[in-house]
């Protein structure tokens, strides 16, 4: 059989995936690779532009490889990236630095500095990107501080997704979304913002034409198209940033469809008509296409809160149970919705969205004597979604009113916790069949942009749900008298948490 496929490529934290797709999105082949993080120094958070080069075009060559073993021939590559990562060139394009990723953190004074100034306001109003060390913007304030002379001999400032384009066609060029996360890129206008340019000390000539996320580039030269197994005029469409793909990946593009995820950390997204931010600086805004845009927030503390419960306080099952995940969930259904008036406030790491505080720590609130450990990881597992849920009330400042939820990571893997995310959002919870959502989201950019779909509607279509939980009303009801106490409590915490942190950033 003859098939025409489209190659979704997502460039992650840890690794690469890459998959190819049929018109009917079925995965036809997939292939990954992994790569390192370095994290030796203080605060930093890098990655090898070099061995991400060879792991995408590994992947890429993998996956053609078996395209061809079908008889399939590969149409379009489409490009997802990790977002906020920044690399200085030389005007050749040899890299002066590794690519610090978005968890790099040797910029958090420079950001805290600049988020507490009006400027820094102003600057998040325009560009959507809050203002935190995950952003180039103020990774770049840093160098400006630190590194002067790198900063002076840096011929340009790019992201890996920019590093790679430059590779293969040798022009600087960056889509759209990835430039609506650099903190420095003017929402409305689709151009690089002047004011925030000059705040990070850098000239427009220092950054790449912006383009399109749907914008189309060919012609490799004979020796890598033949490397990458595919035809020289085969065309590659930028793409997007994985944020924003992975809610067309899982089909969350209508308004009031949300796309939730629970791995490690966690966020809620979900795409508007206009870019939209938040006067009190809770969400993010990034740009998918030139009329839809992503807006939504991330939490540090998803999954994490229950490892840390699995590790820390039930270490003692590691030997007697196969899978710990599993029947710490179980139990956790032994215990009523609300786990009896325990509450946890699940910053183990800090937390981003809505409060962006970097001091915050874990509560458990409202122990007494008749609560026990199953007590303890009912109230982490609901934790973790009034958190989320605090998230979703500030979109609704960007007038969305949520519908329905998109859930995707490890959490899905347990039926009580996807229960518990349908109870405390009082919403329907679909669960996509595939965890391949950037890469499909790519591969979606590619299929409109080589006119194989007229718009996206009919794409997500395609998606395959596997799971759907409906909210049960006397939980709803239960946990609705639970979530003003869990949102006043972490509010008016705040302030004692960044008291508490000065204390022992003082003792040590
Ligand atoms: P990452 O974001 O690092 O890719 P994953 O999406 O794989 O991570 O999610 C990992 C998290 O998923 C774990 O920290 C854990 O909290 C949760 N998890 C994994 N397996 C299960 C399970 N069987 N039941 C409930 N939660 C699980």
């Amino acid at each position: 059989m003859n098939e025409n496929v489209i190659i979704g490529v997502d460039i992650g934290t840890t690794s690469t995936k890459t998959m190819a797709f049929d018109a009917e999105g079925r995965i036809l082949a997939q292939s990954s690779q992994d790569y390192s993080l370095y994290t030796e120094s203080d605060g930093h958070v890098e990655q090898d532009p070099e061995e991400i080069f060879r792991a995408v075009e590994g992947t890429i060559a993998d996956v053609a490889e078996k395209v061809k073993d079908r008889n399939g021939t590969v149409e379009g590559i489409s490009f997802s990236a990790a977002m906020h990562s920044l690399i200085a060139v030389d005007e050749n394009g040899n890299p002066l630095t590794r690519s610090i990723t978005w968890a790099d953190q040797r910029s958090s004074r420079e950001a805290e500095q600049l988020k507490a100034s009006s400027k820094g306001q102003e600057i998040y109003k325009r560009t959507g990107t809050p203002i935190h060390p995950m952003s180039p913007l103020t990774k770049l304030i840093w160098f400006d501080k630190n590194e002067p002379e790198l900063k002076a001999a840096a011929a340009k400032w790019i992201s890996i997704k920019e590093y790679l384009f430059y590779k293969w066609f040798g022009e600087f060029i960056v889509d759209h979304s990835i430039a609506s996360a650099t903190g420095l890129f003017h929402l409305r206008r689709l151009d690089w913002d002047d004011e925030a340019l000059h705040l990070a000390g850098i000239r427009r000539g220092q950054l790449s034409k912006p383009v399109s996320t749907q914008f189309s580039i060919g012609g490799l030269s004979d020796r890598k198209a033949k490397q990458l197994g595919i035809d020289p005029q085969t065309p590659f469409i930028i793409g997007a940033s994985d944020g924003v793909l992975a809610n067309l990946g899982v089909g969350a593009i209508k308004p009031g469809s949300i796309a939730c995820s629970i791995g490690t950390s966690g966020a809620v997204r979900t795409v508007v008509p206009e870019p939209s931010t938040d006067r009190e600086g809770r969400t993010f805004c990034y740009a998918l296409t030139e009329n839809h845009w992503v807006v939504g927030g991330p939490i540090n503390n998803g999954g994490i809160a229950f490892r840390w419960l699995r590790d820390n306080v039930f270490d003692d099952l590691a030997e007697t149970v196969s899978d710990p995940y599993e029947y710490l969930t179980k139990q956790a259904e032994t215990i009523h919705p609300g786990a009896d008036g325990l509450l946890f406030l699940p910053y183990l790491t800090g937390e981003r969205a809505p409060f962006w505080n970097a001091d915050t720590k874990a509560v458990f609130f409202g122990l007494t004597l008749n609560h026990n450990r199953n007590h303890m990881i009912r109230a982490v597992l609901e934790g973790v979604l009034y958190q989320l849920d605090m998230v979703v009330a500030a979109l609704k400042t960007a007038d969305v009113e949520p519908m329905e939820f998109r859930a995707t990571g490890g959490f899905t893997k347990s039926r009580a916790w996807r229960q518990m995310m349908a109870d405390i959002f009082a919403a329907d919870i679909f669960v996509p069949a595939s965890n391949s959502s950037a890469c499909f989201g790519a591969a979606m950019l590619a299929m409109k942009a080589l006119h194989w779909i007229d718009d996206f509607s009919t794409a997500v279509a395609k998606v395959q749900l596997q799971h759907r939980h409906v909210p049960i009303v006397e939980n709803v009801k239960i946990y609705e008298s639970y979530k003003p106490i869990f949102h006043r409590l972490a509010e008016s915490l705040q302030p004692e948490f960044s008291a508490l942190s000065e204390l022992t950033k003082k003792r040590k």
